[in-house]
């Protein structure tokens, strides 16, 4: 049994962006991050891989998928405008970066023949994909849309 090595709940460090606190989170299908010391929503950005990446992806906010690689010229100007993103859009975006080299089944199961491929998903199902590179302007004026409201309300069940 290799269990050591697939932890269904992967925790990653997220670093606060207004207090600098570095705190670790665990995937979670409802509510978002918030700061153990300042209480601000963090950045959400975590590395997923073929074992992690369906736990990653079943998040309440909107997640952007990036599909990359190191060797990628374009992926390194996409990458830090995600960054930018998840900070600016905390609480309201998670960014998932999936390695292709290192997860070659995911790239194929998105069709991820060209990189960077980003999807956008919303609750598990993708709403929109972006193949290449775009300013990002034209990045947020793709991604706002699928925001969900600030704090959603619980949802009332009939
Ligand atoms: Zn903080």
């Amino acid at each position: 049994m290799a269990s050591a090595t697939t932890d269904p709940r992967p925790i990653s460090i997220l670093k606060c962006a207004r207090c600098g606190a570095a705190n670790r989170i665990a995937p979670s299908p409802s509510g978002a991050p918030h700061c153990g010391t300042c209480g601000r929503p963090l950045p959400w950005l975590v590395n997923a891989s073929e074992s992690t990446f369906e736990v990653e992806v079943r998040a309440a906010p909107t997640v952007v998928v990036d599909l990359w690689a190191p060797w990628c010229g374009q992926c390194r100007f996409v990458g830090p405008i995600l960054e930018e993103l998840s900070r600016e859009l905390a609480g309201r975006l998670k960014v998932v970066k999936v390695n292709v080299d290192e997860n070659q089944g995911l790239a194929l199961r998105y069709d991820a023949r060209s990189i960077p491929t980003i999807l956008v998903m919303c609750d598990g199902q993708v709403v929109d994909r972006i193949v290449g590179v775009l300013p990002k302007p034209d990045l947020v004026a793709r991604v706002t849309p699928q925001l969900k409201p600030p704090r959603s309300a619980p949802v009332s069940k009939p």
